[in-house]
């Protein structure tokens, strides 16, 4: 221990653990230890008792000084020099003691931060409560109370909604034009987020009223997360800008009269139908679970929303439950803790994943240890391999994970029907010659999610814009995300529910056609220079951003095309490689990424067409294509995909870059989402979910009754044994038998 320097000149004393300004020993302190004892003895009796502080101090307490009247070393001095110089016992005993004096006082201090912190928080909580209820007179427009009827079909007009008038900025923001979104999720809440405050009279209207963080949805499935922590109330979000929420459904729109079609059951059960005029409409209604015309799907889960979530965890839940009973057979107890998942797409693996952690994490310390041998988690998936839009070696890492796990993952596989105690499904023999047999699983639990379709809503729209509208799965945009079909600038559409156009080929013949009738020329006869293709492919580039890709070597791609090496492209050269960029181009993927990175788009567009609109409104500018002349195209970046394989996690950045890794990459994968989660309150909620899963488990209990399918099945269930049970009783002739 550096309990003490001597040296010859100045005898100084380091105190153990501080580093401050070393207070001088006068010259008593001789060079050598044997020397300082006797020192010590003979200056004993003249010493202070105290030695006062070295360091500065404030408020009140003065300073040291060394007094004048006790020139030698101080008797704290004295005994360290002592204690120095002593036995190493003595000085292991004084670091002890530093030790544990220093632990008392950081024990004390930390009691002392988290003794304020708790008093501060309940001083702040009792500031949260109200005793006296405010009421004051309030303004409420009589159109609102009292919308006045119309549109085709005289239904009341939600004109002025009835917070309107409650303080001044939002009845400033009536003359503002009327941005109605429908539907409260990713592609929503983007928009809500970078839309700038005052621009816009904004109302929601979303059957729910809240958003849901839909990436980590299979973690509340098992309870590693809670449902409440991925869910974010919208009139939260939407207090940002000052909005209105509408909880209703959008049914109709009526694009002539701008007016939307909207229905709710009222406190009374009944249908209740009125319309909501807008402005501009922002259509983000996401999409619903495809069913691919499989028979029996009212015996399976889904899982799109907080509520699939809670029925999913209470049928797992009552299905280990069931199992422990007595009267439960071992062929029942095999059937109920059989656990199919539908489909290979990232959702299916990642229940898969989350149930299989469940099951050999908590259910092994509290369930019976029979149930743990009798599980099996089977995944059905129809091509080659799980995870099959991702690169092939993060589905190989994926299927090679579940193996080690002992999920059965049936690949080449499609099930033609479910029902309630089974699922049917053929599998194909990979290879030319395969073949396809048709198999069967009991099952006491399927999930379906087998990819994603059109909306009622959406389909109906589609079917009102007739030609416009062409593709079976989304509404077409264009790539300013404006739907197709509709007045320019009235109707976007984002997300699931939409997609973007990529008729290249078509827009640009249409537009040389109209280039060679403007100059008089036939457009057949059109001969394009390497100069000429050059503008074109950088129009091409401007209108579709996602072509850019394959627009790199423009000199490459006119050699190619310029079949008869005439060292010009005629039409029918340039609508053939058109044609051939536009068979490359893949439809965007139905992601939260991109809902997110178009309502980002909307809201900055949003925000410069507002801004722009008095200097449009002075020069009477009105018509024409103002999305293109003040904002660019939508262009979507990839910034790749993650999916949570059970204690690890893959990447696919896409172009062969990937990554997947054990808890590293789940930590690193969290961190994602923890970082785009919607609010501090749902980062701060996931947070505390995922200590509690390392301190608790997860919660292991179901929170409401059955679903009535569910009772059906275990009314057939106990139907089915006692029927097993009578007829064994009849095999063994004791009177009672079956008819
Ligand atoms: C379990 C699960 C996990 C997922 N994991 C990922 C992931 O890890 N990464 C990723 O990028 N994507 C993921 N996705 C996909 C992602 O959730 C969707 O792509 C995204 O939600 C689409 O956003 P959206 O705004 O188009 O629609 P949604 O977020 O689905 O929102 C649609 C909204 O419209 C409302 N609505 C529906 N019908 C109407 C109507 N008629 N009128 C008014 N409102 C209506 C709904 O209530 C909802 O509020 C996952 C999806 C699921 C289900």
């Amino acid at each position: 221990m550096p309990g003490i320097v001597v040296t010859a000149r100045t005898a100084s004393v380091r105190y153990p653990l501080r580093s401050t300004a070393l207070p001088k020993l006068p010259a008593i302190a001789i060079a050598s230890r044997k020397h300082v004892l006797p020192v010590q003895r003979r200056q004993f009796a003249t010493l202070p008792a105290r030695r006062p502080s070295p360091y500065p101090v404030s408020g009140n307490a003065r300073p040291f000084h060394r007094p004048p009247e006790s020139p030698g070393p101080f008797l704290h001095d004295l005994i360290l020099v002592r204690i120095a110089s002593t036995s190493a016992q003595a000085g292991r005993k004084n670091k002890v003691f530093g030790f544990l004096t220093r632990c008392a006082a950081f024990l004390g201090s930390s009691v002392l931060v988290l003794g304020i912190g708790v008093a501060g928080f309940f001083l702040y909580d009792a500031s949260t409560y109200k005793e006296e209820a405010e009421l004051a007179d309030i303004n409420v427009s009589d159109l609102a109370l009292d919308p006045r009827r119309g549109g085709p079909k005289n239904l009341p007009i939600a004109e002025v909604l009835i917070d309107d008038n409650d303080n001044e900025e939002m009845e400033k923001q009536q003359e503002k034009p009327k941005l109605v979104i429908l539907g409260g999720g990713w592609g929503s809440v983007a928009l809500l987020k970078h839309l700038n405050l005052g621009e816009y009279h904004v109302t929601v209207i979303s059957p729910h009223n809240y958003f849901l963080f839909t990436p980590m949805l299979p973690s509340a499935t098992v309870g590693t997360l809670e449902m409440r922590s991925l869910v974010e109330p919208i009139r939260r979000v939407l207090a940002r800008v000052r909005g209105h929420f509408i909880r209703a459904q959008a049914e109709d729109v009526d694009f002539s009269s701008k007016l939307i079609e909207v229905s709710q059951t009222d406190a009374h059960g009944n249908d209740s139908r009125f319309y909501v005029p807008y402005d501009k409409l922002v259509i983000a209604v996401g999409s619903v679970t495809n069913p691919h015309g499989v028979k029996g799907l009212e015996y399976c889960h889904f899982l799109k929303d907080i509520d699939d979530a809670r029925k999913i965890r209470n049928s797992v839940m009552h299905n280990l439950e069931l199992s422990c009973l007595p009267t439960t057979s071992d062929e029942e107890r095999r059937r109920l803790l059989s656990f199919v998942v539908s489909g290979g797409g990232p959702t299916g693996v990642e229940f898969a994943a989350e149930l299989f952690d469940l099951l050999n994490e908590d259910l092994t310390r509290r369930f019976p240890k029979l149930l743990r041998n009798e599980i099996s988690v089977h995944i059905i998936q129809s091509r080659g391999h799980i995870l099959n839009t991702y690169d092939e070696q993060v589905s190989k890492y994926a299927e090679a994970r579940f193996a080690r796990d002992q999920i059965n993952v049936l690949t080449n596989s499609r099930v033609s029907e479910v029902q309630p105690d089974r699922i049917v499904f053929t599998q194909k023999t990979p290879g030319p010659d395969g073949g396809i047999t048709a198999k069967e699983l009991p099952t006491g639990f399927c999930l379906w999610s087998t990819g994603v379709s059109q909306t009622d809503f959406c389909q109906r729209l589609a079917a009102q814009l007739g030609q416009s509208q062409t593709n079976k799965r989304a509404l077409e945009t264009d790539t300013h995300l404006r739907l197709n079909g509709t007045p320019m600038g009235d109707v976007y559409a984002i997300g699931d529910c939409a997609t973007v156009q990529n008729n290249i080929a078509n827009h640009i013949v249409s537009f040389l056609r109209k280039l060679a009738w403007k100059h008089g020329k036939d457009p057949e006869k059109l001969q394009l220079s390497f100069q000429e293709w050059r503008a074109v492919a950088s129009d091409v580039r401007k209108r579709f951003p996602q072509a850019m890709g394959h627009l790199r070597r423009l000199d490459k791609l006119f050699s190619e095309y310029d079949k008869d090496k005439s060292g010009t492209l005629d039409f029918g050269e340039l609508r053939e490689l058109l044609t051939e960029i536009d068979s490359k181009l893949t439809s965007l993927p139905a992601t939260a990424q991109r809902a997110h990175q178009q309502g980002q788009y909307l809201g900055h567009k949003f925000n410069k067409l507002a801004h722009a609109s008095p200097g449009l409104k002075a020069n009477d500018i009105r018509e024409g294509d103002l999305d293109d002349a003040i904002f660019n195209t939508f262009e979507y970046r990839h910034l790749g995909s993650l999916a949570y394989v059970g204690n690890s996690a893959v990447f696919d950045r896409g172009g062969g870059w990937n990554f997947s890794g054990g808890l590293w990459a789940v930590y690193a994968w969290r961190s994602v989402y923890f970082a785009q989660s919607v609010s501090f309150r749902t980062r701060f909620l996931m947070m505390m979910d995922w200590a509690k899963r390392g301190l608790f488990g997860r919660g292991k209990y179901s929170m409401r009754p059955q679903s009535p399918w569910s009772c059906q099945c275990l009314t057939r269930v106990v139907t089915s044994r006692s029927y097993e049970l009578l007829r064994a009783k009849a095999k063994q002739g004791n009177g009672e038998g079956i008819s």
